[in-house]
């Protein structure tokens, strides 16, 4: 079993993002803007607009970070979306998700200019990725070709189980692999014959939520295993079960550890997987930046906007 080393791999993207962010200013004096709007006060969601800001401000980009209350009303949150539109300092929009739930999601994620939205959640770029009609894609599923792209894993052919179906994750990765010929079956909270799916996949792709639920007995050997799940554990049994010794030193400092939705039992059986923290996340990161340049290229037509998974 190998690891698919996400910190590695959002390094070797961070360098070639750099580089770029360089050749356009130098070009246009400008450097590529990236707004993230995020209203109310979900304290994980504050954790990641903290980080995605200093990654884009350490990276060179105009980094926008537009904060709004919980009591702020539907229209004075499209209000802010339309300033963003219409900033033209402005060329990426990513508006953290979820929401509280008084918002109609929808309706605010339809407001955002197609040509803005970062992580391409919009109706038309999701059905543009559908059909197989772009290069930009959602960042966790791009970031999870990426990796794959890197390692040099083969998709054609193989069978691949995608468990979850959000549109964020799971239905965009499904669309993608199934576009580079993959044959894909897309699992959810009522597939019934989850475990005979899981266990007859080449490459597993978890995205539910739920620590640990795909386990070593569930896994064909040799499978690729690319976590996305994010799972806090505050619970001390918990982290011995699913978290590795550092993890636990965390969890003894910091009162909570992190862990995916694959039980580690199940790496040993892989021939390749990504570790949680480690794997993803740090390439859905980078991909957030790698989106905001190539919406740049494309709405400054500067060069060719690199849209190659
Ligand atoms: P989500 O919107 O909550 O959707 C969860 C999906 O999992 C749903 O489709 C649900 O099925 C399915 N599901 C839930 N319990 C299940 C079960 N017992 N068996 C089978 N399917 C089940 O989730 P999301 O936004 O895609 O996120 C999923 C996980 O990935 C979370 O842990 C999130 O934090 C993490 N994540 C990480 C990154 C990263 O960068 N690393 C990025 C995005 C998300 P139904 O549709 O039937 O309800």
């Amino acid at each position: 079993m190998a690891i698919l080393d996400g910190t590695l791999v959002s390094a070797e993207i961070e360098k070639q993002v750099r580089s770029e962010i360089g050749m356009i200013k130098e070009k246009t004096g400008k450097v590529p803007g990236l707004a993230v709007l995020i209203a109310g006060d979900n304290a994980a969601s504050q954790i990641y607009v903290r980080t995605k800001d200093r990654l884009a401000a350490s990276l060179g980009l105009n980094s926008i970070v537009v904060r709004l209350d919980k009591d702020v009303s539907q229209a004075e949150l499209i209000a802010e979306i339309d300033k963003l539109n219409n900033d033209d300092s402005v060329d990426a929009v990513l508006i953290q998700l979820p929401l509280p739930d008084k918002f109609n999601a929808w309706d605010i994620l339809d407001r955002l200019d197609p040509s803005k939205d970062v992580d391409r959640f919009h109706p038309v770029n999701q059905g543009m990725v559908l059909l197989n009609r772009t290069g930009i894609f959602p960042c966790t599923p791009f970031g999870i070709l990426k990796i794959m792209n890197y390692y040099k894993l083969p998709i054609e052919g193989k069978k691949v189980a995608v468990v979850g179906r959000s549109f964020i994750v799971g239905k965009p990765i499904a669309n993608m692999l199934t576009n580079l010929n993959a044959t894909v079956t897309l699992c959810h909270s009522k597939t019934e014959t989850i475990e005979e799916e899981i266990r007859e996949a080449d490459i597993v792709i978890a995205a539910i939520g739920k620590a640990g639920f795909v386990t070593a007995d569930m896994v064909k050997d040799g499978a690729v295993l690319i976590d996305v799940g994010m799972n806090y554990l505050n619970k001390e049994e918990e982290v011995l079960e699913f978290c590795d010794k550092d993890q636990l030193e965390k969890f003894k400092k910091r009162g909570y550890a992190v862990t995916g939705d694959i039980h580690p039992n199940a790496f040993e059986k892989a021939s390749y997987y990504t570790p949680v923290p480690g794997g993803i996340g740090p390439m859905t990161g980078i991909m957030l930046m790698y989106n905001t340049l190539q919406l740049c290229k494309q709405r400054r037509k500067i060069g060719e906007a690199k849209n190659s998974i």
